[in-house]
């Protein structure tokens, strides 16, 4: 199966395409893992991905459909697989269509955005070892130190307030649009995301199936 996963950042996409990364056992294809892996193995749209943000610039959508292009058709993809953080604009999705890649069913995450923004400014990390908390769900037996490894917890720019509230933003403006896209071809399957994450993971494979 074939499988886009939308959301807004913080709604728990990453966390829903594990799990059914799991259960289907197809994998789960970030964006940004993606451009990672293509960089380190020099392939050669990694190469200019590279060169892009070496440079300190935005790696535009031809580089970043390229390099999908070329993790799709790896082995481990012949089930099927995830696509997580892609397309995130219409632009992106229509040229995922010119490409040929034919989606089954696109599973769309809906957190209303005040909770998002709670759950996002209560996290912490750890920059040494990438342990990730929670002021409220998941705290650290001391607070502001790494349960792991001892170091000292921060909160990630992108997990500030502002931030947040820009990143939500810019996925109304830009990426929910894509909601009505996929609807028109009947493949969108709209998942309300629940306090619990078993929860929503259930109603994620009720949703695979219908
Ligand atoms: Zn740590």
């Amino acid at each position: 199966m074939n499988l886009i996963l939308l959301g807004a950042p913080g709604a728990g996409k990453g966390t829903q395409a594990e799990k059914i990364c799991e259960k289907l056992s197809i994998p789960a294809i970030s964006t940004g893992n993606m451009l990672r892996e293509a960089m380190a193995n020099g392939t050669e749209m990694g190469l200019q991905a590279k060169s892009f943000i070496d440079a300190g610039k935005l790696v535009p959508d031809e580089v970043v459909i390229g390099i999908i292009r070329e993790r799709l058709t790896a082995e481990d993809c012949r089930n099927g697989f995830i696509l997580d953080g892609f397309p995130r604009t219409i632009p992106q999705a229509e040229a995922l269509d010119n490409m040929g890649v034919r989606i089954d069913k696109v599973i769309d995450i809906e957190v209303p955005d005040e909770k998002i923004a709670a759950r996002l400014s209560g996290r912490r990390v750890c920059l040494k070892c990438g342990a990730t908390y929670h002021t409220e769900y998941k705290k650290p037996k001391t607070e502001g130190v790494c349960d792991v490894c001892g170091d000292e917890l921060v909160q990630r720019k992108d997990d500030m307030p502002e931030t947040v509230l820009d990143r939500l933003k810019t996925y109304h403006e830009q990426t929910e649009p894509l909601k009505g896209y996929y609807e028109k071809k009947g493949i969108l399957r709209v998942v309300e995301g629940q306090e619990d994450v078993a929860d929503t993971t259930a109603l994620t494979f009720k949703a695979l199936e219908d």
